[in-house]
């Protein structure tokens, strides 16, 4: 196996982290938005004073940095499924954060 070394230049979390700053994350995150007219796609909710939305990747970056073997800012902007507004979904904060403590559903939905 051909395995291009991704510690050498940032650890996957690190590029995560760096991704989320990106331009296109913030365009990304709109299109998504847009897309589900700011409403929460788990509980109904609208983006508001109570409640905050965010974008939530359904297949993780952590996942589509190794699958893709992004191993830099740059490889993450040419990466197109990172950038795919099929795989986002507006979610509330609230709803966002219970996704995040169970990981393993992205998995399973990834394997589908
Ligand atoms: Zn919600």
């Amino acid at each position: 196996m051909n395995s291009q070394s991704l510690d050498k230049v940032v650890s996957v979390s690190n590029l995560v982290r760096l991704i989320r700053r990106m331009d296109e994350y913030e365009l990304w995150k709109r299109a998504v938005f847009v897309r589900d007219r700011f409403t929460c796609q788990n509980c109904g909710a609208r983006n508001g004073r109570k409640r905050i939305i965010e974008a939530d990747h359904k297949v993780s970056i952590t996942i589509l940095v190794k699958e893709n073997k992004v191993n830099s800012v740059e490889s993450a902007r040419n990466c197109k499924a990172l950038w795919d507004i099929n795989n986002g979904r507006t979610l509330c904060h609230t709803c966002h954060e219970q996704t995040e403590s169970y990981p393993t559903r992205f998995v399973q939905n990834k394997l589908r």
